[in-house]
């Protein structure tokens, strides 16, 4: 039997109790379907077979949620920190324990492929352990004397709070959101992106079997428009964390507006890779590659805009469309797999749309271009080159595996190009020379950069983007900034002269 067959046949194991049962919702530590008792099915990219039904959460069900995570909430804050922490590195073992079956469902789901996924389980089990370890400073403040007072600060959790994430990579961003709200002492309402919905599922119950009290972690199913509409709008709700489109992001802002939300956003992006003529174009090579075709180009952070030296670019991209030529296609269990099927039908659309687009634009399709198979959602990686930065190909936020090439001359034309997009999330810049690289850096309008390195995501550095790719950072203490509130405390040190009215 092939691995791709063992796969299968464990995948089938997993996945009964989903075609038994269904997904439901799991509100206050119960399991229980929608109020209204609809449900809608969810789908297999691979093949487009259902897999089971899902819960289409209504207002009524967000609002049980919510009141929920709102009376679970004083006791959640304050137990101690230790506690709380010992129960964070339980959820990181049960994800251990159940990393296999939480990589092989998020594949099926959502068509990755299992070479990243299997990292992506773990990597969520990092994100408990990392916030457990921070949970016993989190609410330490500053000492700030003033003449007359003693000002302490302190930090306290906001209160329950929604968190709303997409569908790429859904079970690495849920934990990501998650355990640091958790770890500040929040409690939490989570909404899945409708075309995945499995592992967050499978996280929700890891959590309370890790002894997560009741209502501390609530998981609501559904639709954006509705289930995730009425969470940015609940009083109780005091923040929303939220990762997703741009436009989603400015849809989410107006709903928040009336209780004014605090929002953290992490949106779109269409990230330039610049490649100057005395970088390792080795290296460079690799970076390019891994950084727009892994996990299906379905990623914020990849680099789908090559910008390109001229005077390297033929050589550079001879290179690139034999590489691109012979990446492998297929079925995401299968552990040769590099690039799987998109996630769903309309994006599958969208995507494909593009390579039309860019034969109207006068750009050439050097490499792929074309679907794959009649069943399921897969396309080969695609390389637009004879670009230019105005092009649809260059301004707009494909979400697939292709990349759009652009050459460049000067060192001022590329900085022009790499900030000439609504969007800032990352930018990734190779070249030999350091003080070029501090100075392109400096100017670069994005919130993360990397100079001679793909995209490596250290835990305590801040993640996030700016202009149309979001508001707010994650990670280290950025995330305790979101969760919690400052407070300050001022005690005073004698009897200092207050001004006296009416006397
Ligand atoms: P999306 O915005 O369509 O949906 C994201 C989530 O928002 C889903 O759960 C959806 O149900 C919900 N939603 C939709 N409309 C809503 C509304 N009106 N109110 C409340 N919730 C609503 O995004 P997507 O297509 O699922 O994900 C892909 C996008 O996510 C891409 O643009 C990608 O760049 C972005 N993304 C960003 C980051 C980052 O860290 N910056 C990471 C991953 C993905």
């Amino acid at each position: 039997m092939s691995t791709l067959n063992t796969n299968i046949d464990r995948l089938n194991g997993y996945l009964a109790r989903f075609q038994d049962t269904g997904i439901q919702n799991l509100i206050n530590g119960q399991t229980v379907p929608a109020a209204s008792g609809v449900t809608f099915d969810t789908t297999s990219p691979v093949d487009e077979s259902v897999i089971c039904s899902v819960a289409r959460s209504s207002a009524a069900d967000v609002d049980a949620a919510a009141e929920a995570a709102k009376a679970a909430f004083p006791a959640w804050r304050d137990m101690p920190a230790l506690e709380r922490k010992k129960i964070l590195i339980k959820i990181a073992e049960g994800i251990e324990a159940r990393a296999e079956e939480i990589a092989f469902c998020e594949c099926w789901d959502t068509g990755q492929a299992l070479r990243f996924m299997s990292k992506a389980a773990l990597r969520g089990a990092e994100n408990f352990r990392f916030f457990a370890d921070q949970v016993t400073a989190a609410r330490d403040g500053k000492n700030l004397q003033s003449p007359t007072l003693m000002n302490v600060t302190t930090r306290v959790p906001i209160g329950p709070v929604g968190v709303i994430t997409p569908w790429n990579t859904p079970f690495m961003l849920s934990t990501w959101k998650i355990a640091p709200a958790l770890a500040a002492g929040c409690t939490v309402v989570h909404k899945p992106a409708e075309f995945s919905p499995l592992t967050a599922r499978i996280l929700a119950e890891i959590a309370h079997e890790a002894g997560l009290p009741d209502g501390v972690w609530n998981l609501v199913n559904g639709f954006g428009e509705d289930a995730g509409k009425r969470l940015t709008e609940h009083p109780a709700i005091k923040a929303v964390a939220f990762v997703g489109e741009s436009r989603t992001g400015s849809l989410i802002t107006k709903q928040g507006a009336d209780t004014l939300k605090r929002l953290h956003l992490e949106l779109g992006g269409k990230n330039p890779v610049v490649v100057f003529e005395d970088a390792d174009l080795e290296r460079a090579l690799d970076a390019v590659i891994f950084m727009i075709y892994s996990i299906n180009g379905e990623r914020c952070t990849s680099s789908s805009r090559l910008l390109v030296q001229d005077s390297i670019r033929e050589e550079f991209e001879a290179k690139l469309i034999e590489r691109v030529n012979n990446i492998r296609v297929g079925h995401p269990l299968d552990p040769a797999t590099e690039i799987g099927p998109l996630i769903a039908q309309e994006h599958f659309d969208k995507v494909t749309s593009y390579f039309d687009i860019a034969k109207e634009d006068g750009a050439t399709v050097a490499a792929g271009g074309v679907t794959v198979g009649d069943a399921g959602f897969f396309v080969r990686p695609t390389l637009f080159t004879g670009a230019h930065n105005k092009m649809r190909i260059a301004q707009e936020e494909i979400f697939g595996p292709v990349l759009t090439s652009i050459p460049f001359a000067t060192e001022e034309e590329a900085l022009e190009m790499a900030n000439d997009t609504d969007y800032g999330l990352t930018g990734y810049v190779w070249t030999a020379d350091l003080t070029r690289a501090l100075r392109f850096t400096n100017h670069l309008e994005a919130g993360m950069i990397w100079v001679n390195s793909e995209n490596v995501r250290h835990l305590p550095t801040p993640f996030g983007g700016v202009k149309a790719s979001g508001i707010g950072r994650d990670g280290g203490d950025w995330s305790f900034d979101f969760y919690m509130e400052q407070k300050h405390i001022g005690f005073a040190l004698g009897q200092h002269k207050i001004p006296r009215l009416g006397a």
